[in-house]
């Protein structure tokens, strides 16, 4: 009894010398939580355009009531693993070491300047996110299908569908798996009319396929189509009609259906039939990549649906570049292709929302981040045809697509909208993206250029050969050119040499035009301007180039013209502080000032700026600044003092 009272009054004494160190306020009301959702390459002008038109009420609302930015600059170069790395860790790509998509291949001494990596890979990520500095103070931190998430946090549960992918999304139709009079099956399903037959293959999977005249659809002819696993009407795992495709199709989807990757391990693909026509000859069948669930612990999502264990990821862009969803508007289609793809991107934004819903329900969290691929994918595809400044612009194609652009932004408005209504008043909500977009309509081929002036040789048959290769515009495509310096293997350019490589190269470069005009603008050396621009590092590029808008770097080595005209699409990756590359970041809720119109914003101002507002260390290696304008201060003084500020180290702009 008496050790009990004292162990009380311990504590109770303990508890009143937290509660005085504590700024007032915290304390009662527990702490600051953060929603944080992502929307991968939103272009702000066509935000500013929709929200005009009331079509994106749940961003409108976070914007009314908090800070926005609608120039954020982004990483160099604007490409979407190094802005994500700069997002999470507050650190320019110069000290993440994700300079691109793909990465040159360290270290420099056992790698040439021909070999890369996946630069979305975790253990490449050199500087602390923020959620491994919110684990470290004790928070619980779910994330989920974000770039970078998963390994560097040791209590939190992580969604990592992106790097369960096994395979790719793809089209069956009557060219490929031709319908044949169905034999040798077993408990074949009822048809009106003898079923047809046809066998594909997903990944290492076959599947069989009946079409059948169901005789409880009054549809006449083929009506329906069953796949199974066998030629057994028991090993049915979908039974499909075909309906034409768009947005509110997510009922025609088959349920994620088990395949065999090519490794032999188990993967989900779903499927969705656009196509059956009644005379049994010709069909479109679309599965989505057969992906593998990647969850970091997977005990505690045994109970989910099977919406949010299996994964999609992305919409059916390649599928539908190619014309194989039917012809695209820009080359003479009515719409069927765009309505499908877009019904593709509907259903994994559908997946994602339902994946979130279920954490925010099930799981504990302090921080919450999530991410859309949307609208970058569709902003590729479509981009181009909307900028009336290219040349060979119509009007009417972009009136035609333009809605459908809308609408990818539409849904990417109302996952913000399922995850705000998890909120409470002690919830941070922010909205981020990694880059912007830009129309191009012109490929220059850099490597051609250093061909012909020597600095870059190949062999016979069309090989790099080092031994003769002084610099190279990165076939990774990440708006730089590597020096074969001798400190790489194969390497010839002695540090004595550089400065007179770096001097042919920016001649060459900037002297070099199309017609009249100057296609690289700019060049910047990593040696001399790495610090202040966050470019270079032991994984970055030499040098970085700026192009005129319009034109984008052909990273092939074989390019037969130094200039060539392509179908206009959308492009980033340029310098980030071209117009065209700027993007939003937008914050609300506690802390946070309302209506406050934030500027020069760069996205390592996020990581540090979230974790004031959380009240946990920044991340180590940010050397992004605190966006002191977006606190909103109770005693109204400015900015609000913060114990764990860190000084700033460098800018990256
Ligand atoms: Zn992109």
């Amino acid at each position: 009894m008496k050790l009990w009272y004292r162990r009380i009054t311990a504590s109770l004494l303990l508890f009143l010398v937290i509660a005085w160190s504590v700024p007032s306020g915290v304390f009662a009301q527990g702490p600051v939580k953060a929603i944080v959702l992502a929307w991968d390459g939103a272009v702000p002008a066509f935000v500013h355009e929709m929200l005009r038109l009331g079509k994106l009420p749940n961003l409108a609302k976070l914007i009314e009531g908090g800070a926005f930015a609608d120039d954020a600059t982004p990483a160099f170069p604007s490409l979407t693993a190094p802005g994500f790395a700069s997002l999470w860790t507050g650190a320019p790509p110069r000290i993440t070491g994700i300079s691109g998509n793909r990465v040159p291949r360290l270290p420099r001494s056992q790698f040439t300047i021909l070999e890369n990596r996946d630069g979305f890979n975790n253990a490449l990520l050199r500087a602390e996110p923020l959620w491994a500095s919110a684990d470290h103070a004790g928070r619980r931190v779910v994330v989920t299908h974000v770039p970078f998430g998963g390994d560097k946090s040791e209590h939190g549960v992580h969604f990592q569908g992106y790097r369960g992918i096994v395979g790719r999304d793809g089209i069956v139709n009557g060219r490929a798996a031709k319908p044949q009079p169905a034999r040798s099956w077993e408990n074949v399903p009822a048809s009106v009319i003898p079923p047809l037959e046809i066998t594909f293959n997903i990944a290492a999977s076959t599947l069989y396929g009946l079409l059948v005249d169901d005789p409880s659809d009054p549809q006449q002819g083929y009506d329906t189509l069953v796949v199974a696993s066998a030629r057994d009407g028991r090993e049915i795992k979908a039974q499909q009609k075909p309906r034409p495709g768009g947005s509110g199709g997510e009922p025609y989807w088959s349920q994620p259906i088990q395949v065999k990757a090519n490794d032999g391990r188990e993967a989900t693909t779903y499927l969705r039939l656009f196509e059956l026509k009644p005379d049994g000859s010709d069909f479109l069948l679309f599965f989505t990549r057969p992906t593998r669930e990647i969850i970091s612990r997977p005990d505690l999502v045994h109970g989910a649906s099977r919406t949010v264990k299996a994964f999609i990821g992305n919409g059916a862009s390649a599928i539908y570049s190619q014309g194989a969803l039917g012809p695209t508007l820009p080359n003479g289609g009515a719409g069927a292709a765009e309505s499908r793809y877009l019904e593709t991107i509907s259903f994994a934004q559908r997946q994602l929302t339902e994946t979130n819903r279920w954490a925010l329900e099930h799981l504990s969290w302090d921080l919450f981040v999530a991410y859309t691929p949307f609208p970058d994918e569709a902003e590729h595809m479509w981009r181009g045809f909307l900028e009336p400044s290219l040349p060979g612009f119509r009007a009417d194609v972009a009136d035609r697509l333009r809605p459908y652009l809308q609408e990818v932004y539409r849904m990417s408005d109302e996952l913000l909208g399922c995850l705000m209504t998890y909120r409470t008043e002690r919830t941070v909500v922010a909205l981020i993206s990694d880059h912007g977009m830009e129309g191009t309509y012109k490929l220059v081929a850099i490597n051609k250029l250093l061909q012909a002036s020597g600095l870059l040789a190949t062999d016979q048959r069309g090989r790099v050969d080092l031994a003769r290769t002084k610099a190279i515009y990165a076939t990774i495509n990440n708006g730089y050119l590597l020096i074969n310096s001798t400190d790489r293997k194969d390497g010839i350019v002695p540090p004595e040499e550089r400065s007179d490589v770096v001097r042919r190269l920016r001649e060459l470069l900037l002297e070099f035009h199309d017609g009249d005009r100057q296609v690289v603008t700019a060049v910047y050396d990593a040696q001399t301007e790495g610090d202040s621009k966050g470019i270079g590092g032991e994984s970055g590029g030499d040098l970085y180039l700026d192009l005129l808008p319009g034109y984008e770097a052909d990273s092939r080595l074989g390019a037969v013209e130094l200039i060539a005209k392509r179908e206009p699409h959308g492009m980033h990756g340029f310098n980030p502080h071209k117009p065209s590359m700027r993007t939003l970041m937008v914050l609300n809720g506690p802390g946070v000032r309302s209506g406050e119109r934030l500027r020069d914003v760069r996205l390592i101002d996020f990581a540090p700026t979230l974790a004031e507002l959380l009240g946990i260390p920044i991340p180590k290696n940010a050397t992004g600044r605190v966006l002191h304008e977006v606190f909103a201060d109770p005693r109204g003084q400015e900015p609000r003092p913060s114990p764990s500020l860190q000084p700033s180290t460098g800018h990256g702009s």
